[in-house]
């Protein structure tokens, strides 16, 4: 019997295995395809994951802007991720099993992971990493884009080292996202921030062709088309453990959850290990528990509140919203971007918006003021 089975080898499933593993816990790790190299593009502020090796860094912009109606320079490093440098650190210690879980049955003493193909492992603790699927009419963050040699790039930007963390201008549907891979192109994302249900692919692709046809551009390289669910419910508590985007760690508001997994990971770990003697099910509440403390969960209910403030304003005040938002001191953007604990640098990032945005925008935040009054 493994001491713990994690269903998905995305980045979050690895993370939590390389942990459990460092603190002596036998981990397996399930995966349909576990030698498929990730295809996404994953984006992540330096100061979110310190520990990320240089090794796991595809490149790091000499600068980061964002545009709302006007530019605004990021005083904060934005890394693009070399995903087999990230796999590659996040390897060791644990075993790799291709297989689909089909299902869990938990016992007193552990738990049965059934795989698709007939085969039973026996768990003391099973954790389910396997992504975020659509399910219903959930909000969603929804891109489509094109990686273009850096020289074409250089007709929609200023310089090929400059990422743009988004660009209003021009279309109040959406934002445009651009991101140097550093190996000579770059990614340019026509990008949905969120919608419930998500803008489809074939719209933002549409409009992806219009902007480069514009620019005398054709897209002849890498595509990349993203779909995140934002609004995964915080999950509840019980046997199986939840981790990465299928336990809701993804940011309502930003779609991100690549940093959050993988620094969240130890701590998670820590929990699992310390409690592990006391059985698994007091393991899995230990894990839940680092997982979504009360401080997280609050946090989480202002963001989701915060994404639905956005999906609510009408699209011509979005990019003046930004504007306001790329204003704020660094300090309360990194807490609203990635405090995922920090309640007062969430409540106060939000509320110093709501008191320095023109009243248009102001007006479609007085839900915020209303949430803060009542905490
Ligand atoms: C194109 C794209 C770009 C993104 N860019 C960013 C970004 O820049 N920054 C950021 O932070 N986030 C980004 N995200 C959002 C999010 O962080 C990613 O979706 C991330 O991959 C989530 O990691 P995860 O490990 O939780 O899940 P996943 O990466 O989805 O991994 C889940 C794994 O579980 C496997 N699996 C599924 N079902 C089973 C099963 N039954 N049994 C066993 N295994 C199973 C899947 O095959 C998959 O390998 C992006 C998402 C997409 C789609």
């Amino acid at each position: 019997m493994a001491d713990v089975v994690i269903a998905g080898g995305g980045p979050a499933g690895r993370a939590l295995a390389r942990a459990c593993a460092r603190r002596g816990l036998s981990t397996i790790l399930i995966d349909p395809a576990p030698g498929r190299r990730w295809r996404a593009t994953y984006g992540l502020w330096a100061d979110e994951l310190p520990s990320l090796p240089e090794s796991a860094v595809a490149c790091a912009p000499s600068r980061t802007l964002a545009f709302g109606t006007g530019p605004h320079v990021l005083d904060r490093q934005y890394l693009v991720v070399d995903n087999a440098g990230l796999r590659t650190w996040l390897d060791g210690g644990y075993d790799v099993f291709a297989g689909t879980v089909a299902g869990v049955d938990h016992g007193r003493l552990g738990s049965s992971v059934r795989l698709e193909d007939g085969r039973v492992l026996a768990a003391g603790l099973y954790v389910d990493a396997s992504g975020a699927r659509p399910r219903g009419n959930r909000y969603e963050q929804t891109a489509f884009g094109a990686v273009l040699p850096a020289e074409d790039a250089l007709r929609l930007i200023e310089s090929p080292d400059t990422a743009v963390f988004m660009d209003w201008r021009g279309s109040e549907q959406g934002f445009l996202y651009v991101l140097p891979l550093g190996d000579g192109t770059v990614l340019v994302e026509e990008t949905s921030l969120a919608r419930k249900p998500g803008l489809p692919l074939e719209l933002l692709a549409a409009r992806l062709r219009a902007r480069l046809t514009a620019a005398g551009l054709t897209s002849r390289g890498r595509e990349e088309r993203v779909r995140i669910v934002l609004d995964v419910p915080v999950p509840r508590r019980g046997r199986t453990v939840p981790f990465g985007a299928a336990a809701g760690l993804v940011h309502p508001a930003t779609g991100y959850s690549v940093a959050t997994s993988v620094r969240l990971a130890e701590s998670v770990a820590d929990a699992i290990a310390e409690a592990w003697d006391r059985g698994p099910a007091e393991a899995a509440s230990a894990a839940h528990r680092a997982l979504w403390p009360a401080s997280a969960r609050a946090v989480h209910g202002l963001r989701r509140h915060g994404l639905r403030v956005l999906c609510g304003m009408p699209p011509e005040l979005v990019p003046v919203f930004f504007d306001h938002f790329f204003t704020l001191p660094i300090g309360l953007q990194r807490a609203f971007t990635t405090g995922r604990e920090d309640l007062p640098g969430t409540a106060e990032a939000m509320s110093t918006l709501f008191r320095t945005a023109p009243w248009p925008v102001r007006k479609h935040l007085i839900g915020w003021r209303a949430l803060r009054r009542s905490r």
